[in-house]
């Protein structure tokens, strides 16, 4: 990449981060927890399914399971009847007895904290280890989702669509500090102004500086061509075309 071009990244990345912060001074993650394994459990429960929705779910399935030893040994029936509300409940209740007996037998029954560790879990990608390592344990990790990876790609931050490539560039765009709380306030961003159908530009704080603010809802409407003026348009053109062909006989 042109060095002045990388600069000029470098700047808006910058420049969205300050302005975002500046927006959303408080950016938590909004399902419900108390511990990492809590955490760890409701993101997994997250994949293709809402915050809201989750949060619905988890308070029965800590009740009847507040820690990895007794999820380990969980029924799978009755974990998968707990969680079926979130889309693909065999597979999350499979992969949470998975990540709770892992976590007992290769980890002590505490959360791993490194990455390379959390992604060995059962149901547990990059996403979902940045959203346990910036979440719980403050360290930097920064979440890539389909609102951050959208919202990145439109602000000409990056121009890649695979979400651990999007993560690296962002990664080194931003201070490791900013990271987490950055993915959390472009999903804010993402839910509330820069929506995947209709992003509403007019009303986008980041507009000055985003490459993608013209569209689609800053297009200039098309022009409605009245019913009748078609056609006498079309007339119209008929007739100059009948005279030009006369006078060119003539000739
Ligand atoms: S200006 Fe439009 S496209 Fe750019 S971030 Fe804002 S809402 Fe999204």
């Amino acid at each position: 990449m042109v060095v002045g071009k990388k600069i000029e990244i470098q700047n808006r990345a910058t420049s969205v981060l300050n302005l975002l912060k500046r927006e959303y001074p408080v950016a938590i993650c909004e399902l419900t927890h108390d511990s990492a394994f809590q955490l760890l459990a409701a993101t997994i429960l997250s994949a293709q399914c809402t915050d809201v929705r989750v949060n619905m779910v988890t308070p029965a399935l800590f009740a009847a399971y507040p820690t990895p030893e007794k999820l380990a040994s969980a029924d799978l029936s009755h974990v998968e009847q707990l969680v079926r509300s979130t889309g693909f409940y065999q597979t999350k209740a499979k992969n949470l007895i998975g990540m709770a007996d892992q976590v007992m037998t290769r980890f002590g029954g505490e959360v791993p904290r490194e990455i390379e560790d959390l992604i060995t879990l059962p149901g547990v990608g990059r996403k979902t280890a940045n959203v346990l390592r910036s979440v719980v344990f403050g360290l930097p990790g920064l979440p890539v989702d389909t609102h951050v990876g959208r919202l990145s790609r439109r602000l000409g931050l990056t121009k890649l669509e695979d979400a651990v490539k999007v993560e690296f560039e962002l990664n080194a765009l931003l201070p490791p500090v900013e990271w987490g709380e950055f993915s959390l306030r472009l999903i804010l961003h993402g839910r509330r102004v820069c929506d995947a159908r209709k992003p509403k530009c007019e009303e986008c704080l980041l507009e000055s500086l985003c490459p993608s603010s013209l569209l689609p809802t800053k297009r200039k409407p098309r022009k409605v061509v009245k019913k009748g003026a078609k056609k006498s348009a079309n007339k119209s053109s008929k007739k100059t075309a009948k005279k030009t062909a006369k006078k060119a006989r003539r000739k």
